[in-house]
């Protein structure tokens, strides 16, 4: 994810590239363009290996399944910021529309924006978020320089549907909100219909989150697994409920690269400490 979903423009790949020489020159092996799940498969790992590191992140963008959200131009952000990472062909939008209000959303806004304004010389990025402004769940400095880049954001705005006339699509509807959460502080957002926008846009893009594919994980160790609110409930280690089994990063908990990175560091020391332990 620090390379295809963070924008170069925060962390240059140079740095990334450097740090990842510094862990091969270890003698780390990395194996790259290896799917667990279809180019081998998490039993085989467990067959050729004593101990293995779950740390799969999210890479799942979720979908906000509106009326018109199944339409090829309607994308999820983290598949998104892929592409323009490594230079993949995709019809830049002339006008867009980001659902979302968290950084992701923004990242994908100013990353197309900043597209546009190479190609078109302009910037046509709308913004919906659920939350108002006082409540935003992006840093206060995203939301301040995505403005800057020319970036609308319109706040307190519940996508309804993507619209689509003859088979293209033509913008984003939605409804004012009242509230986002129930009595019992369960996600139910309640709408004022009757205040109601049309987004125009030739591309959607929902980034409202993402999810881990742990159906890779097979059926077997997924019940041997103990699940804490659809995660996997590891230690202070990283250790999880399976002897041989550790999981680490943003598919435990997250958020960022900084705790990614200390998960990995004590993950790495409560599997030697086991593997030490077994030769006793
Ligand atoms: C758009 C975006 C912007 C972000 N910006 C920031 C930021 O500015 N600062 C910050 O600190 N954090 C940021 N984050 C969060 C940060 O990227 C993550 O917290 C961090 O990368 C988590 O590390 P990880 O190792 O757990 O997972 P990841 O970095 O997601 O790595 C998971 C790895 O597992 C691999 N994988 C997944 N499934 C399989 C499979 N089936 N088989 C084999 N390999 C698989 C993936 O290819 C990937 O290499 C951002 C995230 C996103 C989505």
């Amino acid at each position: 994810m620090p390379r295809y979903g963070i924008p170069e423009y925060r962390l240059p790949y140079e740095m990334l590239d450097r740090d990842i020489d510094v862990i091969t020159s270890l003698g780390v092996k990395i194996e790259t363009n290896t799917r667990v799940g279809s180019d081998i498969s998490m039993d085989q790992l467990h067959t050729d290996y004593d101990a293995v590191v779950l740390a799969i992140g999210l890479h799942l963008g979720r979908s906000t399944r509106i009326p018109g959200a199944e339409h090829k131009q309607v994308c999820k952000a983290v598949d998104l910021l892929r592409n323009i990472t490594d230079g993949d062909k995709f019809k830049l939008p002339k006008q867009a529309v980001v659902i979302g209000g968290g950084n992701v959303a923004m990242d994908i806004a100013r990353s197309l924006a900043r597209l546009q304004k190479q190609k078109f010389g302009g910037v046509k990025v709308t913004v919906t978020a659920l939350e108002d402004r006082a409540h935003f769940l992006a840093d206060p400095v995203e939301i301040k320089e995505c403005s800057e880049e020319g970036i609308e954001i319109f706040d307190a705005r519940g996508p309804q549907e993507c619209i689509i006339e003859k088979g293209k699509l033509k913008g984003l509807r939605t409804w004012k909100v009242r509230s986002i959460f129930d009595e019992q502080g369960r996600f139910a957002p309640a709408y004022d219909e009757s205040d109601e926008l049309i987004h125009e846009g030739d591309m959607i893009i929902e980034a409202i989150g993402q999810m881990s594919d742990v159906s890779i994980l097979g059926e077997q160790l997924t019940e041997d697994l103990e699940w804490n609110r659809g995660r996997i409930q590891v230690d202070d280690n990283g250790h999880t409920s399976v002897e041989w089994f550790w999981a680490a990063g943003d598919c435990v908990k997250g958020p960022d690269v900084v705790h990614a990175v200390a998960d990995g560091h004590r993950v790495a020391g409560s599997i030697e400490r086991w593997l030490v332990g077994r030769q006793k």
